[in-house]
């Protein structure tokens, strides 16, 4: 039997990469990579990769013309937009090339969010070099004012008043002139919001004929009021009443429904206060990087395995979340500086009910904080008789962790 062909799009090489050449092998699927990074790629893709460039859709599919797959993945937002545009040309399901470019575009999002009529803060979009001052006088607050070209949380501030509003402006705009090739138009604009109170969740799914499928829903236990947006702690199942978990599930078929997504999976971001569930975010892609270690399907399967199953199009229906409970913390950075040691790994990983505990700081590295940084220390996971139980070990295993971050003269605030 001839196997089948999966063409992967991915921005980088890391971890995620390497567990859907895993999967690939397991299910005897032959998978080529389409990356920007060839150059950096070791054996066995350096000569098998793809070379296309995510801002440049045109160029890229024509490195694909003559090729043939029959699905396509994608690991993050630029590279999901590419793969709907090559799933197109191909004529293979995935999410069609309009509702990725929604999904990365926070404006056009919020506006088929309204037009569809899910609840949505009010919101406006402004330019870089507008002047703060007006802006402000034009907000209501509280208000959250983020960049509409970065993501990760990057750049997102809470302001009280017109003052912090002011300052926060003052502040991404920086943060766009240090970090971006400021001549692709949606890098120039911020978008402002009314804040959003209440608890927040993601959900991650696949979508098969523009139908979701819930596959998990995290609960973020610690509270995120900002001024900046820092994700910690990710734990599924939810421990929310039925109709909370109902209202989260039906806004984001919404949400899917108004963005026009198809095929393939998505991981969304949500708020829930007395008023309802408020969607912040739907991506066409699955949860980033190691995060998705934290979660497990029937017999083990990993989440990139149920996607390539998916994007070959096997019935993956049956494949349910592997339980009890489980969970993930992003380790903060807790402030800027140079990061050089941690003490306790050892320590964290023996608790009951820890599964790993995974640094990606590298010794020397400069670590940035949010608004302006955007990683993590690393990573811990634990699975547990109950979400309770797993949150609890994931605060354990923190608690034993001990960074040495060394102060960087000239770090950037
Ligand atoms: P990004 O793409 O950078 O992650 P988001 O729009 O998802 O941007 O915002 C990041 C985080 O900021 C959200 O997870 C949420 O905690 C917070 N946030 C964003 N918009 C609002 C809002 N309108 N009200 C309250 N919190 C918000």
């Amino acid at each position: 039997m001839v196997s089948k062909r999966l063409l992967l799009f991915a921005a980088t090489t890391g971890y995620q990469i390497r567990v859907f050449a895993d999967a690939a092998r397991r299910l005897g699927l032959e998978l080529t990579l389409a990356t920007d990074h060839c150059h950096r790629l070791e054996d066995p893709w350096g000569d098998r990769a793809i070379p296309v460039k995510f801002d440049r859709i045109e160029e890229s599919l024509a490195a694909l013309r003559g090729r043939e797959f029959d699905g396509v993945a994608a690991v993050g937002d630029g590279p999901a937009v590419l793969a709907a545009a090559a799933a197109e040309a191909l004529g293979i399901p995935f999410h069609p090339p309009a509702a990725a470019r929604a999904c990365q575009d926070k404006f056009l999002a919020r506006q088929l969010y309204q037009a569809a009529g899910l609840r949505v803060p009010w919101f406006f979009r402004a330019g870089i070099e507008e002047d703060p001052r007006a802006l402000a006088a034009r907000a209501s607050y509280p208000s959250v004012l983020k960049p509409l070209g970065l993501s990760a949380s990057r750049g997102v501030i809470r302001a009280n008043s017109e003052a912090e509003f002011i300052a926060a402006f003052d502040r991404i705009r920086k943060l766009l002139e240090t970090s971006h090739d400021l001549r692709r138009k949606r890098l120039r604009h911020l978008q402002v919001e009314s804040y959003i109170p209440g608890r927040e969740f993601a959900i991650e799914g696949l979508v098969t004929g523009g139908e979701l499928r819930v596959l998990a829903i995290f609960d973020k236990p610690d509270p995120l009021e900002g001024p900046f947006f820092e994700e910690t702690i990710y734990v599924t199942p939810s421990r929310q009443p039925d109709e909370v978990q109902r209202a989260l599930v039906e806004t984001t078929a919404r949400a899917v429904r108004a963005l026009g997504l198809r095929h393939g999976p998505v991981h969304a971001e949500l708020r829930h206060n007395n008023k309802g569930a408020w969607m912040l975010e739907t991506a066409a892609r699955p949860i980033g990087g190691l995060c998705a270690k934290a979660l497990r399907f029937s017999g083990g399967m990993p989440l990139e395995e149920l996607i390539l199953r998916h994007a070959v199009g096997e019935d993956v229906e049956a494949a349910r979340l592997d339980g009890p409970a489980s969970g993930v913390m992003m380790i903060p950075i807790p402030r800027a500086g140079v990061y050089e040691s941690v003490e306790g790994v050892e320590r964290a990983a023996a608790l009951p009910e820890i599964e790993d505990v995974i640094i990606t700081a590298q010794p020397g590295q400069r670590m940035l904080p949010l608004p302006e940084g955007a990683s993590y220390l690393g990573f811990i996971f634990a699975r547990g008789d109950s979400a309770a139980t797993v949150e609890a070990a994931l605060r354990r295993a923190h608690a034993e962790l001990r960074f040495r971050i060394a102060t960087a003269l000239d770090t950037f605030t």
